[in-house]
């Protein structure tokens, strides 16, 4: 069994896919070729904004971001704990400081009163300015933008998704990745929209911000290729790989968001009695970058995994450590025990596979192996 079966999709899709391969390789237009601006276009309309830019991975695209917003030392830009390094990395790349944020402990996402109570020892001190508060739709469901947008509004901050695991949730039928003054998206292949090597991308209906974002991704470009305006980045999504996601996401609009959400709902049902299954909250909807379970502690936790391993059935923890504890971050000072709910979550998280590819028996042959080893444990 695999925990996200790549290749059975490609099987699936093969027709289409290596005709987009062979016709690219065929055009001689590598860079920013004609699928690039198609599939901007096309995401552009579906998650409803007006700019779609890609790039050349999910990182860059809030990197882009970022410097959109010219975000640099002196400003503290406030991101989960729980979340994946690169959400993170990005601010202290641009030499700004990242304030981690607790999670709530039913949603994982970002906790407005944790959010609202850093900003405000943060404005307390004095020392840095608040700008941005980097959401993440961890695990495929949007964050509480409801509530953030509120925070954001009150202290004057910008709000950036980060949508690497969001692409295709909803709020109330509004789509990830534009619930953000600017979203980004990640197509590493993994991802709920992946490719065939690294990619992404930035959303916003601001036309000066796109603009800028458009400009940064190619060495700082201004009115033609050599005319450079701004010290910017090489950043562009391969036309390759655009031509890749173009099947790839008629196949994800027209069924494979419908066939993770029924795996989802067919875990939960198997197993809702006997652990905790992922939480989506009235009007919400996810993509299922992950089925994420809780279990007791860590003993049960990870003897559920070592047991799984024996079955056959892969899992992984996302993700086994508090941002503010990674060594990366030493220089921030951390005490230990900031983020309660996040240290409790990186103890008692386990993702079990999921994909649209996965069938009924495999859900019922992973859900079995788990009700079997928590009835031997209890
Ligand atoms: C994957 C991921 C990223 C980074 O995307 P890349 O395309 O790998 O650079 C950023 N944030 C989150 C939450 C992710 O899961």
């Amino acid at each position: 069994m695999q925990f996200r079966d790549l290749v059975k999709q490609y099987q699936v899709l093969k027709p289409e896919i290596d005709k987009a391969m062979e016709e690219t390789a065929a055009s001689g237009g590598y860079i920013m070729g004609k699928a690039v601006k198609e599939l901007e276009s096309a995401l552009a309309e579906y998650v409803g904004v007006k700019h779609c830019i890609t790039c050349a991975n999910g990182t860059d695209a809030l990197t882009l971001a970022l410097k959109a917003w010219n975000i640099g030392p002196g400003d503290a830009v406030f991101v989960p704990d729980f979340t994946f390094f690169a959400s993170a990395e990005v601010i202290s790349n641009e030499g700004a400081t990242p304030v981690f944020v607790d999670v709530s402990k039913d949603t994982f996402n970002i906790c407005p009163v944790s959010l609202e109570e850093h900003i405000q020892k943060v404005v307390a001190k004095g020392e840095l300015t608040p700008k941005v508060i980097i959401t993440v739709d961890l695990y495929g469901l949007p964050a509480d933008y409801h509530a953030i947008r509120a925070i954001a509004d009150k202290y004057n901050m910008y709000m950036l998704e980060d949508g690497a695991q969001g692409f295709g949730g909803t709020i109330n039928g509004q789509r990830a990745c534009s619930l953000g003054d600017i979203s980004t998206t990640s197509f590493f292949p993994a991802k709920p929209l992946g490719c065939y090597g690294d990619g992404g991308a930035v959303f916003t209906n601001n036309d000066e911000w796109a603009g800028i974002i458009s400009s940064l991704r190619f060495h700082g470009k201004g009115s033609y290729k050599y005319d450079n305006v701004r010290i910017g980045m090489n950043s562009r999504l391969d036309t390759i790989q655009a031509a890749i996601i173009l099947p790839k996401f008629k196949a994800f609009v027209e069924y494979e968001l419908d066939d993770v959400n029924k795996a989802a709902g067919l875990f939960t049902e198997r197993l809702k009695d006997v652990v905790k299954t992922p939480f989506i909250p009235e009007g919400y909807r996810s993509s299922w970058a992950q089925y994420t379970i809780r279990l007791e502690n860590e003993e049960q936790r990870d003897g559920l995994q070592a047991y799984l391993k024996e079955q056959g059935i892969p899992s992984m923890v996302y993700y086994p450590k508090p941002m503010c504890e990674q060594t990366a971050f030493k220089y921030l000072n951390y005490p230990e025990g900031s983020n309660p709910t996040t240290i409790e979550l990186c103890k008692t998280v386990l993702s079990l596979p999921m994909h649209p590819y996965l069938t009924e028996k495999e859900i019922d042959k992973v859900a079995n192996e788990v009700i079997n080893y928590l009835s031997r444990v209890r």
